[in-house]
């Protein structure tokens, strides 16, 4: 009951602005405010070591539009790699007052400074992502992300005290802890990986807890890829709303996209950011609507501006205007970055495709693991499964017929035929971290 009074209250606090006039800028306004932008940050980052040289002779005066954005090179992780430790870096030192760094997920990690404009400007745009997700003050929110270096924690961190939430800064690990802080503080809002939201859940199931006892009634879920039907899973499992988050440290962090309350894809914040998708082999710019890499500027950062970063992270872009009336640009969910595709027997093949298979079905548990060995001369695709517990009573016909309706179902849709593999729940590894999906042995064997 106090559940429902709960939620029925915080609906009528749902469809909320936290900058209106910004967040529903119209189209022309916005591209006004990005060229300006743009121009300002072009001026800037000639300041630093690594773009001094490249933009030399560079006029910021020629940036009319943001489509003119063109003209200027791309930064990839390797730049930032290479110009470890101040190279991007465009203020004097004493200026900045925070270090963050990526998770290295893909090797060195690489480093972000910021100013107080900064962070303020990175406060404010999570700020918004919160609110338009209809949480906001009276929320008590439990930050289950990783705090430090990793910009989730102190990202949102920020973000949710400036709404006015109650935050618990209760960071990574210690699950039975954070359940008790959840009960004890009923918790309203969460914040987590994919992976350890439904982590989460099995061990609130080990304790004789069920998660939907809890007020909790949104969740916030980034930081690795997940599909729709892991969104519906954790919905499900929580009784609650969840929403996308999509960010990266070097672009500051959480906060770059975020899911409205429409769930039709995440509005990525263009008075901050200039995006561009493009074909990741051959570099040329995709239409409205096609796959391919995102690219982004920042244009509203001071310390250490980033031109054209080629984020790795493959998505579209999403046409026509949303319902809830903001004008930002819509993404899609990010399918991967471009090298977590698997090349299986020829095809290209993405986790986050065989994992919307499995969390449609229904007798799959939280957890997953994909296999890749070699087979003789060919590649063998192996998908390993933890199942409920009630699917171990002993129905070896049951058993039998999920496998094959399993194995059906990915390879009618990546094309691949996989050997699958039931577990019991808690047999495979958890990260706290970036859940890891995939175990590629292929090279070694
Ligand atoms: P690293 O690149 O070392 O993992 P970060 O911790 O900054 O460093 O993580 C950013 C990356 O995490 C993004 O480039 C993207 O690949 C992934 N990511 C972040 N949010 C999401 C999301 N909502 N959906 C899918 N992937 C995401
Ligand atoms: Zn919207």
């Amino acid at each position: 009951m106090i559940n429902l009074l709960y939620k029925y209250f915080f609906l009528c606090l749902s469809m909320a602005f936290w900058d209106k006039h910004v967040e529903t800028l119209p189209r022309d306004k916005l591209e006004e405010l990005q060229a300006k932008r743009l121009r300002d940050t072009v001026a800037r980052a000639k300041k630093s070591v690594f773009y001094g040289p490249r933009l030399k002779g560079v006029e910021p005066t020629v940036f009319k539009k943001p489509a003119d954005i063109g003209s200027i090179p791309f930064t990839t992780k390797n730049d930032l790699r290479a110009n470890y430790d101040y190279g991007l870096v465009c203020v004097p030192k004493d200026e900045i007052i925070r270090l963050h760094a990526s998770s290295g997920t893909t090797g060195k990690a690489t480093v972000i400074f910021h100013n107080r404009h900064d962070i303020d400007t990175w406060t404010e745009l999570l700020a918004r992502c919160i609110v338009m997700a209809g949480a906001g003050k009276g929320d008590v929110f439990q930050n289950m992300i990783s705090y430090g270096l990793f910009t989730g924690g102190l990202g949102f961190h920020y973000g949710a005290e400036r709404v006015g939430m109650l935050v618990i800064p209760s960071g990574i690990g210690n699950t039975k802890r954070q359940i008790q802080l959840m009960k004890d503080f009923h918790t309203t809002v969460y914040h987590a990986t994919p992976s350890y939201a439904l982590h989460v859940s099995e061990e609130m199931a080990r304790d004789g807890f069920d998660p939907k006892e809890f007020d909790l009634r949104i969740g916030f879920v980034g930081a690795e890829p997940h599909s729709e039907q892991t969104r519906k899973r954790i919905e499900d499992i929580y009784d609650m709303d969840v929403y996308n988050s999509y960010g990266m440290s070097e672009l500051n962090g959480p906060g770059v996209a975020f899911e409205c309350e429409e769930k039709c894809g995440m509005h990525l914040w263009e008075d901050n950011y200039i995006l561009e998708v493009i074909d990741p082999k051959t570099c040329e710019p995709l239409s409205p609507g096609e796959e391919g890499e995102l690219v982004v500027t920042t244009i509203n950062r001071e310390a250490m501006p980033i031109l054209r970063y080629r984020t790795g992270d493959l998505a579209k872009t999403l046409e026509g205007r949303c319902a809830c009336g903001r004008t930002h640009v819509r993404i899609s969910r990010i399918k991967g970055r471009c090298d977590d595709m698997m090349i299986i027997r020829g095809v290209n093949v993405y986790p986050s495709q065989i994992e919307d298979v499995l969390m449609s079905f229904p007798e799959v548990a939280t957890t997953y693991q994909i296999h890749l060995l070699r087979d003789g001369s060919l590649d063998a695709l192996i998908v390993k499964v933890e199942l409920y517990p009630k699917m171990f009573d002993g129905d070896l016909a049951k058993l039998k017929k999920l496998e094959a309706d399993i194995g059906k179902a990915i390879s009618d849709e990546v094309v691949v035929k996989p050997r699958i593999e039931f577990l019991e729940p808690g047999t495979l590894p958890r990260a706290e971290g970036k859940a890891v999906r995939v175990v590629d042995k292929r090279c070694e064997m």
